[in-house]
This record gives structure tokens, C-alpha cells and sequence, in this order.
């Protein structure tokens, strides 16, 4: 994994240090059904917020925000079902809670999905395509020009990745590959990434996640 040099640490821990006290001991969650959800609570965990694994529907209970983590979204949706976790996680977002998806959990959070035999929540106005990039390059990394986030560019991590193939007129696409690909996106309290920023050392788009809970961004 690419390293970032001292001066990108010490812009990102500038930016950090600004949003920490607000989101300090925020009790987010984060969906433990399948996939990499260890590694996004990790993480979390970094940026001095509570992270719990969720599982049933009661355990959403009096989070601040919710992470859907990248594995098999197919697995994950049927999960969901078995664990009645659709109908309450579908009234959340549409009550404004916010929610970040990455990879599979932008899959579930799209209105469409090509090549799903299951149901997505459908609570995001994008269209994405699932193993998207093919077989040749199942897997990349690239960085990634996120303005949102400032500089430097974004170490994207893409396994077996999906990429946003329409968005709707509330979504604002946060960032796209060279060649136009929307990679990552904004709807509301609604952020949605292709890629994996769990397996990176920057910690920048889960803090801007959590300037989201407080109502900074
Ligand atoms: N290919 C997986 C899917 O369609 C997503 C891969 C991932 O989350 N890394 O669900």
C-alpha cells in the first residue's frame, strides 16, 4: 500500500484534530452480518468514537450513524432479510440518519443494481454496477481526486468493486476515475464509496463521515 509522505500526515491530522472534539464518543455502528466490518470499527475507533458491531434490528438503537462494509452483497441483502434489518435500516435513511456504504455497502444502498438476484435497500438515487471493472482487473489501486477532502489524492482501494453507472439530481458525485466513472457519492446523509478505505491508513473519509453525524458537512 502506497505510503503518504510527513507533510500529507500532518495535513490530515490537522484536518482530523478539527471535527474530533464534535464527533468525540459519537456511537456509531456498524452492520457485522458478513465482510469487513472488524476493520472499518478499527478504524473508527482511531477517530475516538464508539464502534459497534449490529447484527439485529434493536441494536440500531440510539446510534448516531451506521457503516454498510464491503463482502458479498448478495449475502449481505439476504442476511438483512433474515434479520429483519430492512424495514427499520429503510425508515433510517429516509429519516435523514446517516449512512456510509462502501463497496457491497454501496450496492445496498442503490436504487438499481445490475446483476443482483436480491433486493438492495434502494435508499440512494444511483444506479451501480455490480464486479463492474471485470475479470482482468478484478482488483485495483489507484489514487483518487476526492475535492471534498482536499489534498492529497485518496489511496482507492477497489476489490471486485462496483462503480455508479447513473445518479439521480439529489446525488453529487464526489469523485470519478480518469475516465469519468463516478467512484464514490454524496445524497443527503448518504455516503457511498466503491472502494475500501477501511484497508488504508487515512483516516480523512471516515472523519469527513463522522463531520456528517455531527451536521458539520
Ligand atoms: N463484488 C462484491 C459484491 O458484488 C463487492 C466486493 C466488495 O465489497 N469488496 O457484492
Amino acid at each position: 500500500m502506497k505510503r503518504l509522505g510527513p507533510g500529507a500526515a500532518i495535513r490530515i491530522d490537522v484536518y482530523t484534530a478539527m471535527t474530533k472534539d464534535a464527533t468525540r464518543l459519537k456511537r456509531i455502528g456498524v452492520l457485522a452480518l458478513q465482510g469487513a466490518f472488524v476493520e472499518h470499527m478499527a478504524l473508527l475507533r482511531r477517530l475516538d468514537v464508539e464502534a459497534f458491531p449490529i447484527r439485529l434490528p434493536r441494536e440500531l438503537e440510539g446510534l448516531d450513524g451506521l457503516v454498510i462494509p464491503g463482502g458479498e452483497s448478495t449475502t449481505i441483502a439476504r442476511l438483512m432479510r433474515e434479520y429483519d434489518l430492512i424495514t427499520p435500516l429503510r425508515r433510517l435513511a429516509k429519516e435523514g440518519f446517516p449512512i456510509m456504504g462502501t463497496c457491497a455497502g454501496m450496492i445496498l444502498l442503490a436504487k438499481q443494481v445490475s446483476a443482483m438476484n436480491v433486493e438492495p435497500l434502494g435508499v440512494m438515487d444511483i444506479e451501480v454496477r455490480r464486479n463492474a471493472f471485470g475479470r482482468q482487473v478484478d482488483s485495483f489501486e489507484t489514487d483518487l481526486e476526492i475535492p471534498a477532502i482536499g489534498e492529497p489524492p485518496f489511496h482507492g482501494v477497489f476489490i471486485r468493486a462496483p462503480f455508479i453507472t447513473r445518479a439521480g439530481d439529489g446525488v453529487e458525485v464526489m469523485s470519478r476515475l480518469s475516465d469519468g466513472t463516478g467512484v464514490a457519492a454524496r445524497q443527503g446523509n448518504m455516503l457511498a464509496l466503491a472502494f475500501h478505505p477501511e484497508l488504508t491508513d487515512d483516516l480523512r473519509l471516515h472523519n469527513y463521515f463522522l463531520s456528517m453525524v455531527v451536521g458539520q458537512r
